[in-house]
């Protein structure tokens, strides 16, 4: 089996350089307690570029030539457990592998028919991570008005569908033109700004009808503190990710702190680990939107487990659309 493993210890954030493809004998069976399976998309997901450098809650770093973080959705071959047969679609963790061993107690069955790559991306961490803010957080509603940034992205796209679904205005934010099309065209939003275009701040102004109602943050102060000002009174905020912040070294940046007293706001940290036990839930919830068309996911896939580390650098420089995946089988 192909497998893609550190070349050398991560301090920096990590390129493709970093890595290599290796060759090696794959497991043939399955210890009891195991699944053997045969991967069919692996996600890439920002945090693991934190897990490489020892920077994720507390969670151990892999060394140089070690297995890598990641969550696949995968074939069971073989299974060394009783509520798993061959054939079965699971997504767990085997490494960036092509042919691996999942532990049956961490994996979670699903269903292919809704899409086995949507099991990664808006069925996955990131969907739940984006209705956990949406409904549970911030329990938006009609007549919210709602802006996320990142809006291409797996987390920031499913929230704004998520967010209109439920009766709000959604208006994304992202970088670059392309983006902005993606956001509007393929998720739906009502409307987009391209933050890196002069005027953003006043464009999504006029598109919020003077400010949202809801904030979900992705990115972290530079989009943060110019929203900030526009939040209406009693705003909730939710605050999901810092991807700008992620590289930095060194203490947070300054904010200060007098907007969200001006405006009575909330502010929620969202850690998506507390909603995995409600992960069938968001399932169950999110399936008929799947099924009319109403939630769509917009991938970013690389092919081959091969293209592994040149995705993983798109994500990391933020250059990827939609949900970060490797097609591996
Ligand atoms: P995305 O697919 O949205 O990728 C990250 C995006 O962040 C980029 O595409 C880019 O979009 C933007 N970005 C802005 N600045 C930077 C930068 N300096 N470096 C890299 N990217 C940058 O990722 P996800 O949808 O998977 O995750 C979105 C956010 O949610 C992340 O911050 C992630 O850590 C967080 N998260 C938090 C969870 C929680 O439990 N709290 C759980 C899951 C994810 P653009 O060009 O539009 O700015």
């Amino acid at each position: 089996t192909l497998e893609v493993v550190l070349k050398r210890t991560i301090e920096e954030i990590p390129t493709a350089a970093d890595f290599e493809v290796v060759e090696r004998a794959a497991p043939t069976s399955a210890p009891a307690g195991q699944l053997l399976v045969r991967v069919l998309y692996l996600s890439l997901d920002p945090y693991i570029g934190s897990r490489l450098r020892g920077r994720h809650m507390g969670e151990p770093r892999p060394g140089p030539g070690e297995s890598l973080p990641g969550a696949a959705v995968a074939e069971v071959i073989a299974s060394g457990h009783p509520d798993f047969v061959v054939g079965d679609h699971v997504v767990g963790e085997a490494g960036w592998t092509q042919v691996g061993l999942m532990n049956a107690a961490e994996v979670r069955k699903v269903d292919p028919s809704l899409g086995v790559s949507n099991h990664l991306g808006v069925l996955g961490m990131p969907g739940l991570t984006a209705w956990a803010g949406v409904t549970q957080l911030a329990k938006v509603g009609e007549g919210d008005v709602f802006t996320v940034d990142a809006a291409a992205g797996s987390v920031g796209g499913t929230a704004g569908q998520i967010a209109k679904i439920l009766g709000a205005k959604a208006v994304g934010i992202a970088g670059g033109a392309d983006k902005v099309a993606q956001v509007v065209q393929q998720y739906g939003f009502d409307a987009a700004v391209d933050y890196r275009s002069e005027g953003w701040v006043d464009q999504l102004k006029a598109l919020t009808d003077g400010g949202p109602t809801v904030h979900f943050e992705n990115v972290g102060l530079p989009i943060l503190q110019p929203v900030f000002g526009l939040l209406k009174l009693y705003g909730r905020v939710v605050l999901c990710g810092l991807s700008a912040h992620y590289q930095v070294d060194g203490p947070p940046p300054q904010f200060g702190l007098g907007p969200i007293v001006g405006k009575r706001a909330q502010m929620l940290g969202l850690i998506v680990y507390d909603f995995y036990p409600r992960w069938a839930e968001w399932v169950k919830t999110a399936e008929p939107w799947i099924k009319d068309g109403r939630l769509v996911q917009v991938e970013d896939l690389g092919d081959g487990i091969e293209t592994a580390p040149a995705q993983f650098e798109r994500l990391m420089k933020g250059a990827n659309s939609g949900k970060t995946l490797v097609k591996v089988g």
